[in-house]
């Protein structure tokens, strides 16, 4: 197995990262903070008091907080019946303060005054609103504030979802630069194995590198209330693996679960940051960007963008699917199919249609303008 390091070197990496880390962001789901009855006071006392604790031992500290559509859900009496776009987002209107008045009460005892942040995937693909967003938070911690953010569910229709608060966590975690990502969730972490049907099945304790086999065995989990699931926490901690952040999947039922971590308990997966690390624009462009198209190159192409460094020029490109303008994010796939890089475009989708497998010099003659040699330049493009 090649993601997996021993496990007392494993634990020694995560010892030194987590006595140094001084920026948390906190994850936790649906199945974590709501029970039958709706949401669960006594899980949510137990994060208040371990999350004071380290805030007052100096950390800075973000709480991205789900459970608005379960809380909604439960105190409207909408039982388990599944409910369309229009019902959960008006449930998570009504959940959310809900979960913040829970949260206000439970925090406040303990002197510690929190924020809600609501947003949507929009306020994070607009890089001016990206950056805002960044200093309002980091105003919140010069005011010694706990910002708890949760996907504006009421007003994100499909294009300004975030999709699940993994991805939402795992954001923020780049977004402010945090050491470490925390998901609590209802499993004690990643498992080799479905613990469920196989005896044999152990606990990863590190993963050095979010590869094939580690998404394989993410396969095996799902949970009943999120919608995350396993495979969108290891796809999360990917992304801050990717910025030199780490990550923990660990069960967020079991008291005293983050005190116990800082005290060097080898609790649930950790993940190790990477060793080259992506720059913040060339991250953003990567994994914060959504495509509005993709761009089939053949072999040639393929080879120059992975292994040569190039830019993307129109005669390497065999297909163009979906429908972007200049500057947009595309994806670029091999002849399988797979993603090679992320990219902004110097050409519309209809521009490129034209100029497809042709030589950059015919660009003016068959458009009548050139905007640029390449389709995609070097520094707008980003390999997966
Ligand atoms: N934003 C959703 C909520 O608060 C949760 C999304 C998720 O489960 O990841 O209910």
């Amino acid at each position: 197995m090649t993601f997996q390091l021993g496990i007392d070197e494993g634990l020694n990496r995560r010892r030194q990262i987590l006595d140094g880390a001084r920026r948390l962001v906190v994850k936790v789901g649906s199945a974590v903070l709501t029970t039958s009855q709706g949401l669960n006071r006594s899980v949510m006392e137990e994060l208040a008091r371990d999350l004071t604790a380290l805030r007052q031992s100096g950390m800075e500290i973000i709480l991205v907080s789900s459970g608005a559509v379960a809380a909604g859900r439960k105190a409207l009496g909408l039982g388990n019946r599944p409910l369309n776009m229009k019902e959960k987002q008006a449930a998570a209107a009504f959940g959310q303060s809900a979960l913040m008045r829970v949260y206000e009460d439970i925090f406040e005892a303990r002197q510690q005054k929190v924020a809600q942040v609501l947003l949507t995937h929009n306020d994070l693909a607009n890089r001016d609103r990206y950056l805002n967003i960044r200093n309002t938070l980091f105003t919140m911690f010069d005011w010694q504030l706990l910002p708890i953010i949760n996907e504006n569910d009421t007003v994100s229709v499909k294009e300004l979802r975030f999709g699940d608060n993994d991805t939402l966590a795992a954001m923020t975690t780049n977004l402010i630069g945090a050491d470490v990502m925390i998901c609590l969730t209802d499993v004690d972490g990643l498992y080799n194995g479905n613990p469920a049907l196989d005896p044999r099945a152990q606990l990863v304790h590190t993963v050095a590198r979010v590869d094939q086999e580690v998404e394989d065995m993410a396969g095996h989990v799902h949970s009943a209330l999120g919608t995350g699931g396993m495979r969108s926490k290891i796809m999360a901690a990917r992304m801050v693996a990717a910025r030199g952040g780490s990550s923990l999947i660990c069960c967020g039922r079991e008291a005293g679960i983050l005190r116990r971590l800082f005290a060097g308990e080898p609790v649930g997966t950790f993940f190790l940051p990477q060793d080259e690390i992506m720059h913040s624009r060339q991250h953003w462009i990567a994994y914060t960007l959504r495509p509005k198209g993709f761009l089939v190159l053949d072999e040639g192409a393929c080879q120059a963008i992975m292994a040569g460094g190039k830019s993307l020029l129109p005669s390497g490109i065999i297909e163009i699917r979906g429908d972007f303008g200049i500057g947009d994010p595309v994806h670029c796939l091999d002849g399988n199919g797979e993603p090679l890089a992320a990219g902004l475009v110097n050409y519309a989708a209809r521009h490129v249609r034209k100029i497809q497998g042709r030589q950059s010099k015919e660009i003016k003659e068959i458009l009548g303008f050139v905007d640029s040699e390449e389709i995609i330049h070097r520094d707008n493009l980003v390999l997966l």
